[in-house]
């Protein structure tokens, strides 16, 4: 998806201020964006039109394309809706602190207190479980299971007394064992209901909470706005966790949960075992949900008369450290109707200028660059190692160049290849499971 928008972008071309018609072309992509990542759909209007409102009229940056300007404004935005920093839990002045996790059944509550007990034993503290989902068969075992792992208490009074007689007396258990932290698992039902709904109420009154934590499944995509929406209407949350992002690529949910609650999402959790859980931070999942950090494609889109076939050649070459000459050659010819390298190695996010400053090739230097690299040999072209000072001599003067532009057009080479393989192994490590680090 994120090729696409990307593809856009790079096409918009007006210098100063963005115009209507830019705004409303990138603006479709990035609605198809986030429907594809499966944002609720009200959340994406709104959200289009707010960045709209901002974004036409804007004064385009000195130092960026049109396109960049948007992705800017975007993210921005992006980023605020999702809430701009890492939210923390918060901790009461008087002990016990109460967390109480609520969510639909199956979302992950009763696994998502253990890694937060464990989260919390981390940082000294002495948490208890609390079982009080007395209706799923099972349940107080499976709490029973999550404890022993972490090496965590849990308080349980079977099946047979009311979960807001549970939570009252697990809370004096808490005060007199010195415990600082409890952890109340509630049920769950399938579908939200009244009953289930009002249990909670009575918990919340019973016990005042600190923090009522919503544990919501980003599979399900949409439907969490439902939930949250009416968790949040008839008992009050506080803070959301969501759980199983490691089987969502889209991250949807988090950013439709987050906009209707106005909740920050807190903790994430990524994988079924206890250690796969972390705290959440927005501004990378909303680069996320865009693609925006998906570099390749940014540099294969960018150049929009690139093929895909020779993108994909040129892929393969680059991840062998195969790339010559001849490819660079083909490269600059692509460039040469969309800006300098130095610029579309910009785009990439989190690549700064800094580093990409020895590659300024501007467009004068670009047909010496050409003259230099057909004044090659085939041999030398792929295997420019060989090109020693009498070679350099000859090209040097084949080229109508300097010896001085020869050596200045080898050692760009040498850093652009380099740079590629930087790039390459980037992409590698993000593709394996790096999501969230
Ligand atoms: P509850 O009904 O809300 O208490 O949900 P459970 O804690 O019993 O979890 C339901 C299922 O989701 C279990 O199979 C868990 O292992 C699984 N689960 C929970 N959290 C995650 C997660 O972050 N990632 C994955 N892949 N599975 C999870
Ligand atoms: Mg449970």
């Amino acid at each position: 998806l994120s090729e696409k928008l990307q593809n856009t972008l790079s096409k918009l071309k007006s210098k100063g201020k963005l115009t209507e018609k830019d705004v409303k072309e990138a603006m479709r992509e990035v609605k198809l964006a986030l429907l594809e990542a499966d944002v609720n759909f009200k959340v994406v209007k709104d959200f289009i039109k707010r960045v709209s409102d901002r974004a036409v009229g804007d004064e385009v940056m000195e130092s960026l394309t049109p396109g960049q300007h948007v992705i800017k404004i975007v993210n921005e935005e992006l980023t605020a809706l999702m809430g701009s920093s890492q939210s923390k839990l918060t901790f009461s002045s008087k002990p016990p602190t109460i967390y109480m996790m609520v969510g639909l059944q199956g979302s992950g509550k009763t696994t998502t207190c253990g890694k937060l007990a464990k989260h919390l034993k981390k940082q000294q503290k002495s948490p208890l479980l609390v079982a009080c989902d007395i209706y799923r068969p099972a349940a107080i075992q499976q709490l029973k299971t999550v404890g022993g792992q972490v090496d965590v208490p849990v308080f349980s009074m079977g099946d047979g007394t009311s979960p807001v007689h549970i939570s009252k007396a697990a809370v004096e258990h808490a005060n007199r064992q010195g415990l600082d932290t409890v952890i109340i698992d509630t049920a769950g039902r399938l579908h939200i209901d009244e009953l289930l709904m009002e249990e909670l109420q009575q918990i919340k009154a019973a016990v005042k909470p600190q923090e009522i934590l919503l544990v919501v499944d980003s599979m399900t995509g949409q439907d969490a706005v439902n939930v949250a929406e009416q968790f949040h209407e008839q008992i009050g949350i506080d803070g959301v966790i969501l759980t199983k992002l490691d089987g969502d690529t889209r991250g949807g949910a988090a950013l439709s949960v987050r906009a209707v609650t106005q909740k920050p999402i807190k903790f994430a959790g990524i994988g079924e075992k206890i250690d796969e859980f972390e705290p959440f931070h927005p501004d990378r999942m909303a680069s996320r949900i865009l693609g925006m950090g998906d570099m390749l494609s940014l540099i294969e889109k960018a150049q929009s008369n690139i093929d895909l076939k020779k993108a994909q050649e040129l892929e393969k070459k680059m991840r062998t450290q195969q790339f010559t000459f001849d490819d660079f050659l083909d490269q600059l010819q692509q460039m040469k109707n969309m800006g300098p390298l130095s610029q579309v190695l910009q785009m990439i996010p989190g690549m700064g200028g800094k580093q990409l400053k020895n590659l300024e090739v501007d467009d004068r230097e670009l047909v010496h660059i050409e003259a230099i690299i057909q004044s090659m040999t085939r041999e030398e072209r792929s295997n420019p190692g060989l090109i020693n000072g009498s070679r350099r001599k000859r090209i040097a003067i084949g080229s109508g160049t300097s010896i001085q532009q020869v050596n200045k057009l080898l050692k760009q080479f040498e850093q652009t290849r380099k740079m590629m393989k930087q790039f390459m192994d980037m992409e590698k490590g993000m593709k394996k499971g790096g999501r969230f680090k």
